[in-house]
């Protein structure tokens, strides 16, 4: 479905070198399809083209015109420039507190409640925690059950006070139950609505301001390209939060999020989701990720 740039590239190199020497020119042109590329993999138009000045910068600093093969040499330039942009190294969450506490923002149906329960197995399996799954959206007892159905499946309990209509008092007692009881992290999932409103908004600063989580994640569908971008400024904007999960991974998508989300609002993505299922949940790895929106 996608052409692969490493392929494009070769290509736009084998015709220049049918002609004799590769000039500036020619590697304007083939920035072209870096471009191409990476809108195709659904990169935000602006960091697209800063990326491929970068490059550019990059090609001709390191001789790409007089190079044996100037299109490998090239691709090599891209990914790791990519893999830069995305962080370079893994970023891992810091957890200080006890009970350390990590607060789940974002849209409705992007995968929050789902990654809660992905997390909250994964720390327990990996990383020994004892944790407490909490239900606070007020609005959808749906979202209550689901999120018990998780607890259940990965054997974590999830505290919710079922008449409350407070989300900032469940999650202040939720951190009081876990306190009480030993439970040394806490994952406060929270409401989503479809789109972003003022009341949402307000409502997961306040419970963000009254818990002082360790870890504010923000988690956004990966399927949902650009408007991503915009949800994460928005998201950022109110809640500075420590860092992005991209979910759906598995789909059918290059993942150009990644790259827009990181470069605009300058925060690590920390996990990725790949599927429905509880275990698949993996830390985000920034070259792997340049290897995927290069195809
Ligand atoms: P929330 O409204 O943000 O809590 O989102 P949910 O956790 O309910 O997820 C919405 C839908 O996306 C559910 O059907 C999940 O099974 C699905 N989902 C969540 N994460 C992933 C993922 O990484 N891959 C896929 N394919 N589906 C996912």
């Amino acid at each position: 479905m996608f052409d692969n740039l490493s392929e494009r590239l070769e290509r736009s190199f084998k015709i220049l070198k049918g002609e004799g020497k590769i000039t500036e020119i020619n590697v304007a042109e083939t920035l072209k399809d870096v471009r191409r590329a990476l809108l195709d993999a659904d990169v935000n138009y602006k960091v697209a083209k800063s990326f491929t000045d970068t490059v550019k910068e990059k090609a001709l600093g390191q001789n790409v015109l007089t190079a044996v093969k100037p299109s490998q040499l090239m691709v090599k330039i891209v990914h790791d420039e990519l893999t830069k942009l995305m962080g370079g190294d893994t970023a891992e969450i810091e957890l200080k507190n006890r009970p350390a506490v990590i607060l789940m923002s974002g849209l409705q149906g992007s995968g929050k409640t789902t990654f809660s329960g992905k997390l909250a197995r994964m720390l327990k399996t990996k990383k020994n925690r004892k944790p407490l799954l909490v239900a606070c959206d007020v609005y959808r007892p749906a979202a209550i059950e689901q999120l018990k159905v998780l607890g259940q499946q990965v054997e974590v309990p999830v505290y919710c006070e079922m008449d409350s209509k407070d989300p900032v008092q469940i999650a202040l007692h939720a951190i009081q139950e876990a306190k009480a009881k030993g439970y040394d992290l806490v994952i406060v999932d929270t409401a989503g609505r479809l789109a972003i409103d003022e009341q949402m908004m307000n409502e997961i600063e306040a419970i963000k301001n009254a818990i002082n989580p360790d870890e504010t994640l923000f988690v956004v569908d990966a399927m949902t390209g650009q408007d991503a971008v915009n949800t994460a400024r928005e998201f950022n904007e109110r809640l500075d939060f420590n860092g992005v999960v991209l979910t759906k991974l598995d789909g059918d998508t290059r993942g150009g999020a990644a790259l827009s989300i990181r470069t605009v609002v300058n925060k690590p993505i920390k996990f990725v989701g790949t599927g429905e299922k509880l275990d698949a949940v993996d830390q985000f790895h920034p070259a792997r990720m340049a290897d995927r929106i290069l195809g």
